[in-house]
């Protein structure tokens, strides 16, 4: 790691002054995603611009509309909380099937929302291609190990998986990202948050190198309320996905499905909302075969590389089970 110099900021506002004057500088959270990619040798801040201990921004709040919450609230403190797990229980689910408990305690929600790829070409400098890392050095997956990358939004230029489990749920159930920059707050809908790689992989979200998040907020909604997130790994725990799925559902009086909700993570390069899926559920009974059915609708347009084809049928396999199991919550 090479060396680097800290400073604990006395605000937000501050925070972000020095990141504009310091082009070098680096925010840390809990410091589980940015400190591995120094010790890797991929990040090489010149600047730590410490958070941690400020407080007022680690609030869990939920009223009758939403809930917020503040940047530097941890994983452990979000998963637990009473009102996510009763009205937002695949939020709940996706972060207790994310890392371990002990980097659950320290990962911040913003730190969270900048996860970077687990692509091991990009974490490994001694791969001289990678586009994200080095733009215009090529793609060393292209051609190479590629059984965990993505089949959706992929581009000539990376086909990096997006590798994080709460965007997905995110995704499905309308977030907004709360953002904070010299020109004052933002807000930006977590579909248009994630960029897809095209022709510039190394641009991963739309926030200016002098822009901090805030908060996340999600609306409350039936299908929110009633929800799901199913995982599925090559093993049980503190893996990535192969395939995940975020799913909602609200149903009417007459059992058939009024709303419905479906985001993928593990099988594209950011996290993927399947709106041909939840167009297909509404008005249908909430029975396995239509779950099925819709369900392969889901990947549409994959784009399968040499060894991760299986994620194809895999994600559809993903969102009827998922659903499958959340009706089965009845
Ligand atoms: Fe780099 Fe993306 Fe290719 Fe991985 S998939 S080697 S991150 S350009």
């Amino acid at each position: 790691m090479r060396p680097f110099d800290y400073t604990r900021a006395e605000s937000f506002e501050s925070a972000v002054a020095t990141l504009h004057d310091d082009p070098t500088a680096a925010v840390l959270g809990g410091g589980t995603t940015l400190v591995d990619l120094m010790k890797c040798g991929v990040t090489a801040p010149g600047l730590l611009v410490d958070l941690t201990h400020l407080p007022g921004h680690d609030g869990i709040d939920a009223d009758a509309s939403a809930l917020r919450v503040g940047a530097l609230a941890t994983m452990s403190e979000v998963a637990v909380h009473p009102q996510v797990r009763r009205r937002w229980p695949a939020m709940s689910e996706a972060l207790l099937k994310g890392a371990s408990q002990q980097l659950r305690n320290m990962a911040r929600i913003g730190g969270n929302l900048m996860q970077r790829t687990r692509c091991g070409y990009f974490r490994d400098p001694t791969f001289a291609e990678c586009n994200k890392r080095d733009p215009g050095s090529g793609c060393a997956a292209l051609h190479g190990e590629n059984r965990g990358h993505a089949v959706l939004g992929t581009s000539e230029q990376c086909v990096a998986t997006f590798p994080g489990d709460l965007p997905v749920a995110l995704t499905a159930f309308d977030a907004v990202v709360h953002v904070l920059g010299p020109d004052g707050p933002r807000v930006i809908p977590i579909e248009e948050f994630y960029l897809l790689p095209g022709d510039t992989p190394w641009r991963e979200h739309p926030l200016h190198p002098d822009e901090l998040i805030t908060a996340v907020e999600v609306p409350a909604s039936p299908a929110a309320a009633f929800s799901h997130y199913l995982k599925v790994r090559d093993r049980v725990s503190y893996e990535f996905a192969a395939a995940s799925a975020a799913v909602g559902l609200a149903i009417g009086a007459d059992g058939r499905i009024v709303d419905a909700r479906v985001a993928l993570g593990g099988v594209a390069t950011k996290p993927w909302r399947e709106r041909s899926v939840e167009a297909a559920l509404i008005g249908q009974p909430a029975e396995p075969e239509v779950f099925r059915q819709a369900a392969t609708l889901a990947a549409a347009g994959a784009r399968p590389l040499e060894h991760n084809g299986y994620k194809v049928e895999l994600a559809r396999r993903t969102v009827a089970r998922a659903f499958v199991e959340l009706a089965g919550q009845r």
